[in-house]
């Protein structure tokens, strides 16, 4: 099956009982045993349930897993694939990440022994000189959440597997959504999803996914997530699944929007730098469109007038894009990172990563591109 196809059939099947082209919403928390211990399949809705079940095989399928899973949020994902580790493990990851992933690794977890080490993965040979007998875990961003850095994941991979293939390879994938780039094909171990964002689609949900190849790894990550409780539950699990169907026709367009944007951006007098990895003169072009399929919607800029008073106006005076946090949604959102998404990033630690007061971030919806033209003019002028 290729992968527009898999969107919509992907581990899916017609509800055995009527028919139902979309699965029903399995609004239960148990299930009746005609003794004890036997049953369909279905005991308590926290190890499974059959709408989630529906879900979780489409995940599997659009990222080319064997196995999905659906959380309560994208970082209840997250914090499931640290659960796999134990003191005294080490973790290699981008030094720009999503500030809520930033947050639950140094404020959540490091307490617990597990040791964060931040590098510039930008150049896969920094990653080397970090790993150790102890690293067990490498957590890759690509693009990154707000200035948009590649890393090279099959590169990555082989490097780290060369050392030590014991060492997992995760990618949160959230911004590029599988539509443009598959990690497990590309020598990842786990994939992760804001759902929240392009594979919900519409801005109604707030559910994290994984998604791995391995049946021992879905074993234990099955384990955290019935033993850890932060499921999907059924209604969002119906909800994802029915954005999922229009996710290769979404992200095309918002990957039109979002190149037509960003080359707009790079001709306007007031802005001094556009961080769009489908720029030919972005600094890692190359090893996007080596494993991107297109670019996204998501674009970053930054004001030539670096106060705050400037930015500030030009954020208040967009019709169309709205201001608020998160992304990927069919609407256009513009977002001020440095006082919003990454607040909770030390200043000292943001404005080393570049997150500015002058730096405002896209979510580049799947309007008419006239129209968000226009907008940014509005508000840029
Ligand atoms: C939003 C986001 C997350 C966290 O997901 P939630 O669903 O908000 O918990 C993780 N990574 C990236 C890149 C995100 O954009």
């Amino acid at each position: 099956m290729k992968f527009n196809t898999k969107t919509i059939h992907g581990g899916q099947q017609n509800d055995p009982a009527t028919g139902a082209v979309m699965p029903p919403i399995y609004q239960t928390s148990t299930y009746a045993q005609s003794s004890p211990g036997k049953h369909k399949g279905y005991a308590y809705s926290r190890t499974a349930n059959p709408t989630r079940t529906a879900l979780e095989n489409n995940f599997a399928a659009i990222e080319n897993g064997t196995h999905g899973f659906a959380f309560s949020s994208g970082l209840a994902a997250i914090d499931c694939v640290l659960k796999l580790l134990n003191p005294g493990d080490e973790i290699i990851t981008g030094d720009d990440l999503y500030g809520g992933s930033y947050r639950m690794f140094t404020k959540l977890f490091q307490k617990y022994g597990l040791k964060f080490h931040f590098v510039n993965m930008e150049d896969a040979s920094n990653i080397e000189k970090y790993i150790n007998k102890n690293t067990k875990l490498i957590w890759i961003e690509t693009p990154t959440n707000p200035l948009m850095k590649i890393a090279d994941i099959e590169q990555i991979s082989t490097n780290v597997k060369a050392v030590d293939d014991t060492i997992l390879i995760a990618v949160d994938n959230t911004f590029a959504t599988p539509y443009l780039q598959q990690p497990l094909d590309l020598g990842a171990d786990i994939v992760m999803h804001s759902a929240t964002k392009y594979l919900g689609g519409h801005s109604d949900l707030v559910m994290g996914a994984l998604m791995v190849k391995e049946e021992k790894l879905a074993e234990e990550i099955h384990f955290i997530q019935f033993a850890g409780g932060a499921i999907a539950g059924p209604q969002d699990s119906f909800l994802a699944l029915r954005g999922i169907k229009t996710l290769h026709l979404r992200v095309q367009r918002h990957s039109e929007n979002g190149i037509a944007i960003a080359k707009y951006l790079t001709t306007h007098p007031k802005v001094s730098e556009v961080y769009y990895p489908g720029l030919e003169n972005s600094k890692n072009y190359k090893i996007a469109k080596k494993q991107m399929k297109n670019y996204g919607g998501m674009v970053s800029f930054k004001l030539k007038d670096e106060s705050q008073e400037a930015t500030f106006k030009v954020l208040e005076n967009f019709k169309i894009f709205t201001l608020a946090e998160s992304l990927g949604g069919v609407e256009s959102l513009v977002n001020h990172p440095e006082t919003m998404t990454h607040a909770s990033i030390p200043i000292q630690e943001r404005e080393k990563m570049g997150i500015t007061t002058n730096l405002i971030r896209l979510s580049v919806g799947i309007e008419d591109i006239d129209d968000l033209l226009v907008d940014l003019k509005n508000a840029l002028d």
